[in-house]
Order: structure tokens, then sequence, then C-alpha cells
């Protein structure tokens, strides 16, 4: 091998990407400590069993952390799995409406809800209790305007779109169905009433650590509905029995999930210090295009303006790239917003620092100023 090119915490950039995403510094930190072996271990993370004690502690801790975080009881189970969020678009009608002779009703909000529609019709009928496209989803029903059909086997809803930047602002109560959502992008950002659903999911590669697992909350008695006969792994119950030990799962993930939950409950005040941090950044790039006179026009409608993804475009493509050009040599980066909608689209999870956001801030005031100054100079 060739040797080792030491990086440096003084090297990071502003990283702005939808995810994988920016990791909290004291979580890099901590994970480079114990790289090298696990305290009184002897061996790395990226090297033990998964049935060894070391790991049967990370496990129970990261259960136990996610738990307090969320307030998550008795009638709820932790799984940890793998496939992503993706596989959840199966697996969720795999176990829940199979066989049922009902459907499951979508609130289709973005992208994100889209695929996991066309998932579910391969399972089983789909009922479109709601439909966004009419205005490119840019906003969120009012539960009143959401049509379910009789007995829905579940309602499944997408609580922050991470496409659009469309973000619940609430959690709704949509009756007796159970509520599925899919909370991948803004999972630990913010209080839940986690009771409301029946299952509760997040891959962690938003805002809660790395690529690899993907946890699921879900209550007990829904995994009394699972039809017999799906594929072991696929089947919710192999996961709850086994301890989500079934296979070997992704040690490293978990114990990266593990660190964030312990960041956001020791160093940001838990969910409810993680909302006001959230809030608060959110905030200061919104009122830059509140106050732009519709230079940055943002694409969310303003009552359900994401705190996760910022998403807004400039007076053309041309001004859009060189806006994220000239950002990155700043060291702002990855700014540029998803093909479906264009524009720009800063995600600001939990771990994007204020002063990330401040530097954000600070470079759309002046790129506006700077633009209109040359135009008017055009002009005269
Ligand atoms: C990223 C994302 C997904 C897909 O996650 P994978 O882990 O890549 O499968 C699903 N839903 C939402 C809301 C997302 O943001």
């Amino acid at each position: 091998m060739t040797e080792a090119k030491r990086t440096t915490f003084a090297d990071r950039l502003f990283n702005f990407s939808p995810g994988p995403a920016v990791l909290p510094v004291e979580v890099i930190e901590r994970i480079q400590a114990e790289l090298p072996t696990l305290p009184g271990v002897g061996s790395s993370i990226l090297e033990i069993s998964h049935r060894s004690p070391a790991f049967d502690r990370i496990l129970e801790e990261t259960v136990a952390e996610l738990r307090g975080l969320l307030g998550v009881g008795n009638d709820h189970e932790i799984l940890f799995l793998q496939g992503g969020a993706s596989l959840q678009f199966s697996m969720i009608p795999m176990n829940l409406l199979r066989g049922t002779g009902r459907s499951a009703d979508f609130l289709l909000t973005g992208t994100w809800g889209a695929t996991a529609i066309k998932e579910a019709r391969k399972e089983g009928a789909v009922h479109v209790a709601w439909d966004g496209a009419a205005t490119r989803y840019d906003r969120l029903p009012a539960v009143a305007d959401v049509r379910l059909s009789d007995a829905p086997a579940y309602v499944y809803m997408t609580s922050n779109e991470t496409i659009q930047g469309v973000q619940w602002q609430t959690d709704p109560d949509f009756g007796p169905a159970p509520l599925v959502c899919d909370a991948s992008s803004d999972f630990l950002s913010r209080p839940v009433a986690i009771d409301r659903y029946g299952l509760f999911y997040a891959c962690a590669q938003k805002n809660a650590g790395i690529a690899g697992v993907t946890v699921v909350v879900i209550r007990r008695d829904l995994l009394e509905r699972c039809p017999d006969g799906l594929p072991t792994m696929l089947d919710y119950r192999t996961h709850a029995t086994n301890g989500s030990r079934a296979n070997t799962p992704p040690v490293f993930a978990i114990y990266v999930l593990g660190l964030v939950c312990n960041w956001v409950r020791e160093r940001m005040g838990g969910l409810p210090g993680m909302a006001r941090h959230n809030a608060a950044k959110a905030k200061l790039l919104y009122d830059v295009l509140d106050a732009s006179d519709g230079f940055y026009a943002g694409h969310a409608r303003a009552d359900c303006r994401s705190t996760m993804n910022v998403t807004f475009r400039l007076p053309g493509e041309e001004l859009e790239k060189e806006f994220v050009a000239g950002a990155a040599r700043r060291g702002l980066v990855d700014l540029k917003g998803h093909r479906s909608v264009g524009g720009i689209r800063a995600s600001i999870y939990n771990a994007m620092p204020m002063a990330g956001v401040e530097a954000l801030r600070d470079y759309m005031i002046e790129f506006q100023s700077a633009r209109q100054a040359t135009a008017a100079a055009g002009r005269s």
C-alpha cells in the first residue's frame, strides 16, 4: 500500500450533501480515537464478532439511546435492518399488505413517496389518498383534504420529502389504521409522537449516521399480521425474534448510530434541543429567501418548509451553475438540487453546524447583491 496521507479536521469543508451527509465532528473524533481498538477490547469495531460481548453492549446501548430519545415504550420493537430505506418500500407491503384484501393508502407528497408506491403496487391494492402533483409537490395536505379508503391496511406518509424540501410540521392523525412513516431525512431532528405510528422508519445516512443500517420502529401487534411464507430475511418477525441479529448486522453502522444518538442526547439537548437548533438554522436561510424579492424562489410553500432540505431556484440555470461553483470556491459544497426539481438544495441536517449555515447565508446575500449590481451596471 502507498503511505497514508494524513488529513485533519481543519481540512473539512461545509458539506451540504443530501446523503450520505455530514456527521458531527465529535462523533468522527470519537471514531478516530477508538478505531485502533475499542477501549478494553483489543480489536477494532471493524473487526469484532457481531456475537461478541463488546457488540452486545453496543447494540443494547444503541437501542436504549433510541428508546430514550424517541420515547419508545414496550408497545414497539426497534429493529436494525439492511437494504436501506428502499428495501422498506418492499418489506412494508410484503408484511402488512399482502393477502389482506385491503388497500395501502398513500399520501403522495414527493419523489420518495412515489417510489414507495411503485413497490407497494406489486404486493396489493394502492389507493392514493392525496397527491401533490398538481402543484409540483410544493405543499402538504390539510388532514381534511385526505380521502382515505374504507378500511386501509395502513396509511403511508413521508415526514420529510428530501428532494422537494417539504416537511410535515406535526405528527398527523388519520384515525385507526396503522400509520407508516418514512422519516429517513428528518429522523432525530425533532420530538416525535411515536405512539401515533404503527411503523416508523429511517435509513441512517441522512441524519443519524452512515449508510448500512435502517432503523425500523414497529408496533408489536403489527408483527402478528405478517403473512407466513415470506423470505426469511424479509419477514419483520425474523428480525424481532433475533434481536436484529438473524444474520451479521452492519456492526460499524450500528456503532456510529449509537454515537450519533449519544451526541444528540448529551451535546444537543435531546430532540427538543435538536429541534430548536434546526429551526434556528433553517430560519437563517428562509429569511434570505423571503427578503430576496424573488431572486431566490423557494420551492416549498412557506407553511411546509423543511428544516432539513432547503430548496430554491435562481433566475436561470446559468446563474444556478454560477451559484454552485462560487459556493464551492468558498468551501460550501454539494449544493446542487436534485435533477427532478432543479435549482439549489441546501441539506442542513442535525450535524451541519450553525457556522456552516451562516457562511451559506452570507454567500447568498453577497451573490445576490453582486448579481444585481452587475445587472444594473449593464443597463446604465
Ligand atoms: C434517502 C431517502 C430514501 C432512500 O434511502 P436508501 O437508504 O438510499 O434506500 C428513502 N426515503 C427518503 C425520505 C430518503 O430521504
